[in-house]
């Protein structure tokens, strides 16, 4: 048994929320419950609690939060954001708002996916010391087909493009208050989260556990919310895509150099022959090219306008359920 630390530290357990009505009523006893276990066992403080963000849901998820707030005072706290930001932003909204009110938070999807009863083994660790404790799945055997072989691939590309990712680790992790307070220092609007552990601290530990699968309502990642999260993962974590295209310009740039001086050799020695295909296919290629390039520094070119707009990540609506207002 680790030594529990006197007193017992307040934990924070973060949920972001978006359409959830058909969850709450699932989620909220089950994270109490869980924290009535580590309060008893002496993981955590008496005044430990549960921080649910609703991200501009349009369903009855904001109600049940209130109702929550008002049967479990200061158990049980809300923050409403004024719009749907998306998880990554909601959960940076709920981890702000304990920064400064916990000694650690955990963040875990409202869906439940993610074990409870591991929250324990990570208060564990975080007395041993670690800072950063991440959640990291078993196996994939919940998830169909296509999502695993696209998240393997996602893994290994964020690899290939120098960002040190932790394998099957979503949101589910651990943070002290030390790196909550470090973690605000990040100021940029695409945030993406589960680029930033090795960022925030050099020492990351990890639990592993199993995933079950969704109990009620459905997925809010559909394929599109996928794929624009791993472009945002790359293109605000990466300029390697700006590079490659850099080396592939230098490349072309070296073989033009050499058809050119081909091409001059046999204007001068006179057996140029009037071609169609030399001239069509590198203004095809090049057009292709130069296209993709630009599209590739547009992307980088808008990531730079949205991060000089300087525009609030999220906007916090209402805050229900907190003792100290
Ligand atoms: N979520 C959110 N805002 C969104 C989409 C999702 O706060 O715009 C929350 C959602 O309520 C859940 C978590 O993010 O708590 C993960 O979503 P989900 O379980 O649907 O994703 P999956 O597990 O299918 O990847
Ligand atoms: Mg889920």
């Amino acid at each position: 048994m680790p030594s529990t630390p006197n007193p017992p530290s307040i934990l924070a357990i973060v949920v972001p929320c978006y359409n959830e009505e058909a969850m709450l009523g699932i989620t909220v006893p089950g994270l109490l419950n869980a924290l009535d276990g580590m309060i008893e066992s002496g993981l955590c403080a008496m005044q430990s609690y549960i921080v649910l963000v609703d991200d501009g849901s349009r369903d009855a998820t904001w109600h049940l939060i209130e109702d929550a707030a008002t049967r479990y005072p200061g158990r049980v706290r809300g923050v409403r954001l004024a719009s749907n930001v998306g998880h990554q932003a909601a959960l940076l909204s709920g981890l702000d708002y304990a920064t400064g009110r916990c000694d650690a938070a955990v963040s875990i999807d409202a869906d439940l996916q993610d074990d409870v009863t591991v929250i324990a083994r990570m208060i564990e660790a975080y007395h041993c010391g670690a800072q950063m404790v991440l959640g990291v799945r078993e196996c994939r055997a919940t998830d169909s087909w296509f999502k695993r072989n696209t998240a393997e691939g996602f893994y290994r590309l964020m690899g290939a493009m120098g960002v040190e990712m932790t394998h099957n680790h979503a949101d589910f992790r651990l943070m002290s208050d030390r790196v909550l307070r470090n973690l605000r220092e990040f100021s940029e609007i695409n945030l993406f989260l589960r680029g930033l552990p090795r960022l925030l601290h050099k020492e990351v530990v990890t639990v592993s556990y199993r995933r079950a699968e969704r109990v009620a309502g459905e997925t809010k990642y559909p394929l599109r919310k996928m794929l624009a999260l791993a472009w945002n993962g790359i293109t605000s974590f990466s300029v390697v895509p700006l590079r490659m295209i850099s080396v592939m310009g230098a490349l072309v740039f070296l073989v033009s150099l050499v058809l050119s001086a081909y091409a001059l050799f046999g204007f001068l020695s006179g057996s140029t022959l009037p071609g169609w295909a030399s001239v069509v296919i590198p203004l095809y290629l090049l057009g292709g090219l130069l296209m993709l390039s630009i599209g590739v520094v547009g992307e980088y070119v808008g990531k730079v306008f949205l991060e000089t707009k300087r525009r609030p990540r999220f906007l916090v609506d209402q805050i229900v359920g907190d003792p100290d207002d």
